[in-house]
């Protein structure tokens, strides 16, 4: 029975920080995220609203309080894949997709200076290109790289290994299932951008106007 334990999914700031608050309730929960790192979309804004600070200060916080506190066990790449039960008894299956890289990751970059292969820089909505493995972003956490094994390009995989001082490739990484019972949980998967193109004075997107942007470019 999973009575007192407590699902979150999504692990932008508001499941991060339902995360938190709960465990300091002393709760038991469990966190799950589908991107490979915590914070969600505050973590591309560049300016939190109204005191205009920048947004990693927040979470940085939250993630000292996660790291801090043992009653919060958290799961990156994480999806959920179907809910049986009702309140009070839940039991979930989770499937957590392989990042291919390990805990022993440093962050050194070493894999990233050898690597040819790119892919779109998702996290920065495609204005660029980042290397196959990459670290998702400057300021994400966990801080650990992630391998897009579709986009190495010819030889890379045999250099990212040879680069990687610390055993933290490994390409055979498997997909995982995992099952919790928990006796709540709060769903909190995010909101999508509103599309500015439907502000037709500003004239977002529109030929001659690439200079003006949302404050999430
Ligand atoms: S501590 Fe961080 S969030 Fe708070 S006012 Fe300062 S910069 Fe902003
Ligand atoms: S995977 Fe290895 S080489 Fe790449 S950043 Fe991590 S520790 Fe460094």
């Amino acid at each position: 029975m999973g009575e007192g334990k407590i699902l979150v999914v999504g692990g932008g700031i508001s499941g991060v920080t339902a995360a938190v608050e709960a465990a300091e309730m002393e709760y038991d929960v469990i966190l799950v995220e589908k991107e490979p790192y915590l914070g969600g979309r505050v973590n591309q804004l560049r300016y939190y609203f109204p005191k205009l600070c920048p947004p990693t200060c927040g979470l940085e916080i939250n993630y000292r309080r996660i790291k801090e506190n043992p009653r919060i066990e958290f799961y990156t790449m994480a999806t959920v894949k179907n809910i049986e039960g009702s309140p009070g008894n839940y039991k979930v299956t989770v499937e957590i997709a392989p990042r291919y890289v390990n805990e022993n990751c440093t962050c050194c970059g070493e894999c990233e200076k050898v690597c040819q292969g790119e892919r779109e820089d998702t996290f920065n909505f495609g204005l660029g290109k980042t290397k196959a493995i990459y670290l998702p972003h400057e300021h994400a956490f966990p801080a650990r790289y992630v391998l897009d094994k579709a986009a190495l390009a010819e030889g890379d995989l045999e250099r990212i290994l040879e680069a990687c001082k610390y055993n933290a490739i490994e390409p055979d990484m498997q997909p995982q299932t995992l099952t919790f019972e928990v006796g709540a949980i709060i769903w909190a998967t995010g909101w999508k951008p509103y599309d500015a193109t439907k502000l037709t004075n500003l004239k977002y997107g529109q030929p001659g106007f690439e200079n003006v942007i949302t404050n999430m470019q």
